[in-house]
């Protein structure tokens, strides 16, 4: 009866269009890009702030669990309803309400599809950069929630570098602004970067304002080709140590190269045992002298071979190449489990040699592939988890691969949030007292622990 009743308030709310509850549309909004899956309850796709304040304060009234959700194409369990309730999908909120050129940014809706933005800035000379491989589906609200990283990281940053401002409606249900569209603003706590990454467990974000660059005149874009992963992995603490930020560097090791091709066939170099996607950009003759710069320490590295894109079409089909990676190993079998352990950068080729020698050990396959002048490689775990004594395997080499991140002075996750997957590791990362800090600010914003719960802490943790 009680849910019925709920049933119905969610659908006064949001309008019967926007309410479902069939077996069918919960079973569509029951996982995201892991292997986590849950049903939620009902699922509802509000029109305005107004809409997701009041279901917030339903929520805290009759005391259920909401699930807010953009493209759900989350890499840590983010916006799986595991303990059931709302799912709310924010991608009816799509608008790119503003665009200054004077001030340089732009505000946008939370559903907005990141590729779109960059469509529209790009048109007006502009750039705004972070460029996840994902971002042709993801949402700008899924990007801020989970502070995403892309392809132009080691240059220019993530997104928490470009958001000035958020409205965003609080588990309580209020809307409030924070942040200030000027590009310096000190004023009271920062909460901006509070909700930045937040991965949608301290409030709902409905619009963001981020900053914009202007674009570069030049890109230049190569791919070198290694056949010792251990020198490709080298070769990019080096290029780093020569004083030469590249907007891009990108590493794929064989079996992501070979699958790749195998579903793209752009003409990658199937016998390599590594590949580094660089791109440098700015001003033409800067560009290229800091590309000279890299083919050089690049075969200083043993290179066999480093090739510039001579056309729009051949750069277009390196990053391709790159942004297919996971979903092209996906198809080698029936699961896939990416993980996105980061290291300081001057220790990839202890993370990548560990990565291997884990793989080894457990025997299991591992393609690894990632934004390798971040740090951030994502080991990826091809598997068959109906196969009990292989999960079992696979379990004890992420918690092995983890270890190893935390060992070299890294951290449990460069982009993809800490989620479900990651919740049990998290106070390795920080100690306990930290993660009550964290607790505590939660258990603030969220006191029926209501929005999102069971992310970031462990599940069953008796506080939140
Ligand atoms: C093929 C592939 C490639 C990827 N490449 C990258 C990459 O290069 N870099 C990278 O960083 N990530 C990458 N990802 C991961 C994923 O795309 C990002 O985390 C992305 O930001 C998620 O956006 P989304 O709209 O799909 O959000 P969802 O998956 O729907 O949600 C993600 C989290 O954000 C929360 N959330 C969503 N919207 C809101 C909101 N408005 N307010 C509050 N919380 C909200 C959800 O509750 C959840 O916790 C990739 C994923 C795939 C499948």
């Amino acid at each position: 009866l009680q849910k019925n009743s709920i049933a119905n308030q969610i659908k006064a709310i949001v309008g019967q269009e926007h309410f479902f509850d069939s077996y069918e549309d919960r079973l569509c909004y029951s996982y995201d890009a892991t292997i986590e899956e849950a049903l939620p309850e009902w699922i509802a796709m509000p029109g305005s702030v107004e809409e997701i304040a009041r279901l917030m304060a339903l929520a805290n009234e009759e005391v259920f669990p909401v699930y807010p959700r953009g493209a759900g194409t989350g890499l840590s369990g983010g916006s799986v309803p595991l303990k059931g309730g709302l799912a709310m999908v924010l991608t009816r909120l799509n608008r790119i309400r503003e665009i200054n050129q004077e001030d340089l940014y732009a505000v946008v809706e939370t559903g907005v599809i990141t590729s779109d933005l960059h469509e529209q800035v790009e048109a007006l000379g502009l750039m705004y950069p972070p460029d996840p491989s994902s971002m042709k589906v993801t949402t700008m609200g899924g990007n801020v929630a989970e502070n995403a990283g892309g392809l132009r990281g080691l240059k220019y940053g993530v997104t928490k570098d470009y958001v000035l401002a958020l409205e965003v409606v609080t588990p309580t249900g209020q809307v409030i602004r924070v942040g200030s569209k000027c590009v310096k603003s000190v004023s009271g706590y920062d909460l901006t970067r509070l909700f930045v990454g937040s991965e949608g467990t301290l409030g709902i974000i409905t619009e963001i304002t981020v900053k914009l660059l202007p674009a570069p005149q030049h890109k230049e874009s190569m791919m070198a080709i290694f056949d010792d992963m251990n020198m490709a992995a080298k070769a990019v603490a080096d290029i780093i140590k020569s004083g030469v930020i590249p907007a891009t560097l990108e590493f794929m090791d064989h079996t992501s190269i070979n699958a790749v091709e195998d579903f793209k066939k752009i003409g990658l170099p199937r016998d390599a045992q590594a590949i580094l996607l660089l791109e440098t950009d700015g001003v033409e003759a800067a560009a290229k002298q800091e590309a000279e710069k890299i083919i050089a320490v690049c075969k200083a590295n043993r290179a066999r071979d480093v090739k510039i894109a001579a056309t729009e079409q051949e750069k277009l089909q390196i990053w391709e190449a790159r942004r297919a990676c996971l979903s092209a190993l996906a198809r080698v079998r029936p699961n896939t489990i990416l993980e996105d352990a980061t290291v300081p950068r001057s220790k990839i080729p202890q993370m990548v040699r560990g990565v291997t020698d884990i793989a080894n050990k457990y025997g299991i396959h591992i393609g690894n592939f990632g934004h390798a002048g971040d740090g951030n490689l994502h080991p990826t775990i091809l598997t068959d988890l109906r196969n009990t004594e292989e999960r079992q395997r696979v379990q004890k080499a992420i918690d092995e691969i983890f270890a190893l991140a935390l060992s070299l002075g890294g951290t449990l996750t460069g982009e993809h949030g800490i989620g479900t997957t990651k919740a049990k590791y998290l106070e390795k990362e920080f100690g306990s007292e930290a993660l009550a800090v964290m607790r505590a600010i939660k258990m603030a914003l969220d006191p029926h622990n209501i929005l999102n719960p069971g992310k970031i802490f462990i599940a069953d943790s008796a506080s939140v």
